[in-house]
């Protein structure tokens, strides 16, 4: 068996888990169900804005209401959703409630898995998630009491995986683990690059790591995770390696790509970044019927259009906006095009 992958994105022994595939085809929803977690791991990626705190995230967007999730999965098609934390089994009741309401709106094709740390799995939490619809289950063993859920859930009807950092130089201990992990009969084991944030910043540099891959990957990390990948290339437990460039810009990207292909206006443009370029017009335009009107005297145009706007009606002003795809229209950048020049008048 070889080695599939590229060592900037992804690497992985064995075809990858259904989660991480339709994760790379953009069509997966990250559901953030609630930051709280009864654990504090020194290098935790979650964000201060987020961690123990009770809020709701669609992808980048917060939401208030589980309905908000169906709203966004339909933006961007979704073939599936992939629910995360702190830890969501302290959020059972909305995870259960959500993994019903994706089920009934999309089909029970509809592809679920929820990360936890295993901390507050017992045999009745299982039993409540795989008879709402979970297709898979990804564990966090960070102590080795928490071992004890994955053989539970193991008897389950469910793909059972483990997700950890890659810590570098940590090779002996996540070899131990998979070896553990291959006698069980765990299917998958993902190795997350370890990733560098505003929050984990001092505890993680105070044991001596820096930035070495892309904005936030720790240096070291992808090293550690390919010594581990080829000691398991002739296995059958999948190994798989992502990492931090991934997430931030592969997986972001895709996913915008493929909200614009399915929701944007026939009258955007879009860039190779998977962002919506559109142009602002401001003047009298109406009656025209490739564009929006959005107040007044306020319109949104395909960018291409402009020109001819600007030679035949009565336009003061012209910005083009680029913005993310999703619904929160996050603006990445303004630029003023075209002012109307002022007509100034001369009295004797
Ligand atoms: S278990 Fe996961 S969410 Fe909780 S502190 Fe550890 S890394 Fe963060």
């Amino acid at each position: 068996m070889t080695i599939s992958g590229n060592p900037d994105i992804t690497l992985y022994n064995n075809p990858l888990p259904r989660g991480c595939e339709l994760c790379r085809l953009g069509s997966k929803l990250v559901v953030f169900i609630s930051g709280e977690c009864g654990d504090s791991c020194y290098y935790c990626p979650v964000s201060s804005e987020r961690f123990n705190k009770d809020r709701m995230f669609a992808n980048e967007m917060e939401v208030k209401e589980l309905m908000d999730y169906i709203y966004e999965s339909y933006r961007m098609n979704a073939l599936g959703a992939g629910i995360t934390g702190g830890d969501p089994i302290l959020a059972l009741s909305k995870v259960t409630e959500l993994i019903g309401m994706f089920k009934d709106e999309f089909g029970e094709s509809f592809h679920i898995h929820l990360y936890t740390s295993g901390r507050y799995v017992t045999n009745d939490v299982l039993k409540e998630l795989v008879d709402v619809g979970l297709d898979e289950i990804r564990f966090h063993p960070l102590k080795e009491e928490y071992k004890e859920a994955i053989r539970k859930a193991l008897k389950y009807d469910l793909d059972v995986g483990i997700e950890i950092p890659s810590i570098p130089g940590d090779r002996e201990r996540i070899v131990e683990l998979i070896k553990w992990a291959e006698k069980e009969g765990v299917k998958f084991v993902n190795l997350n690059e370890m990733e560098l944030n505003d929050r984990n910043f001092f505890q993680l540099n105070s044991r001596g790591m820096k930035v070495g891959h892309g904005i936030t990957g720790a240096k070291g990390s992808f090293e550690t995770a390919r010594e581990v990948i080829n000691e398991f290339k002739e296995k059958e437990i999948t190994v798989h390696y992502c990492s931090s460039v991934y997430k931030d810009v592969v997986e972001t990207r895709t996913r915008f790509l493929r909200t614009i292909r399915f929701s944007s206006k026939a009258y955007e443009d879009f860039t190779g970044e998977g962002t919506i370029v559109r142009a602002i017009v401001k003047g009298k335009v109406d009656g025209l019927i490739y564009g929006e009107r959005i107040g007044k005297n306020l319109y949104s145009f395909y960018p291409g259009v402009i020109d001819e706007l600007i030679s035949k009606y009565d336009v003061s002003e012209v910005k083009i906006v680029e913005e993310h795809p999703d619904s929160r229209r996050l603006k990445v950048s303004e630029r003023l095009i075209y002012s109307k020049p002022q007509q100034t008048s001369y009295s004797s």
